[in-house]
């Protein structure tokens, strides 16, 4: 099964690390779900989010390409497979596939993966910390647009709130884009930011539009 080999392979982010293998003391990849060796099943380790589903480190990712890692991962840690094994290798696989569907839900989500991929290179955004936001501009925006949103009485009013706000939305993920592939951390954090902000937007939309309609 192509899958199981490509486990033990190489971390996509560059030089792997070894530890020991808990069963037969040999090195073994730290992101191996398997030892290459004696087979046992592995910890879930130290390992970052993108190497643990195989994917380069990069906020542009192939979503298909991240479900059917996901999958294929999963489907290799079934308890099925392990219902014969011991209690050990039970609870190893149990916290590897847990490990993968945190791995998984960070990295599917564009504004969990962007910051993520921020502090991963050392930068602790406000979109992830309950830091204090220093972005004047940003603060007045979404103070502008929750009372548009305040003051909108009808459904229609607040659709095109919604409208514009989703495509700024869009956008954004555009920019998160760009600003990752030419490194600068300082976009990358501005935009990240705002994105929570308009979502954050859309989520009270929503609710006062749910709340009219009652
Ligand atoms: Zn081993």
């Amino acid at each position: 099964m192509s899958v199981v080999q490509n486990i033990g392979g190489a971390g996509a982010a560059g030089g792997t690390e070894f530890v020991s293998c808990w069963s037969c003391k040999g090195p073994v990849a730290s992101r191996a779900l398997f030892c290459h060796t004696c087979g046992a099943i592995q910890g879930p380790g130290q390992t970052d989010h993108f190497t643990r589903l195989g994917l380069e480190r990069s906020y542009d990712i192939d979503d298909d390409r991240l479900e059917k890692q996901y999958l294929g991962y999963q489907r290799v840690l079934h308890p099925d497979r392990f219902a014969a094994k011991s209690a050990k290798e039970r609870a190893l696989a149990e916290a590897q596939s847990v490990a993968l569907n945190e791995a998984y839900e960070t990295l599917e989500d564009p504004l969990k993966r962007a910051t993520y991929l921020l502090r991963l290179k050392g930068v602790i955004s406000e979109a992830a910390a309950d830091k204090t936001v220093n972005d004047p501009a940003l603060l007045m925006e979404a103070m502008e647009k929750r009372e548009a949103l305040a003051e909108a009485e009808s459904a229609d009013a607040i659709e095109k709130l919604t409208v514009a706000a989703a495509g700024d939305a869009i956008q954004l993920l555009s920019d998160i884009s760009k600003a990752f592939a030419a490194d600068d951390l300082d976009a990358a954090n501005r935009a990240t930011l705002r994105l929570k902000y308009l979502r954050k937007f859309l989520e009270e939309a929503r609710l006062r539009r749910s709340a009219l309609e009652d």
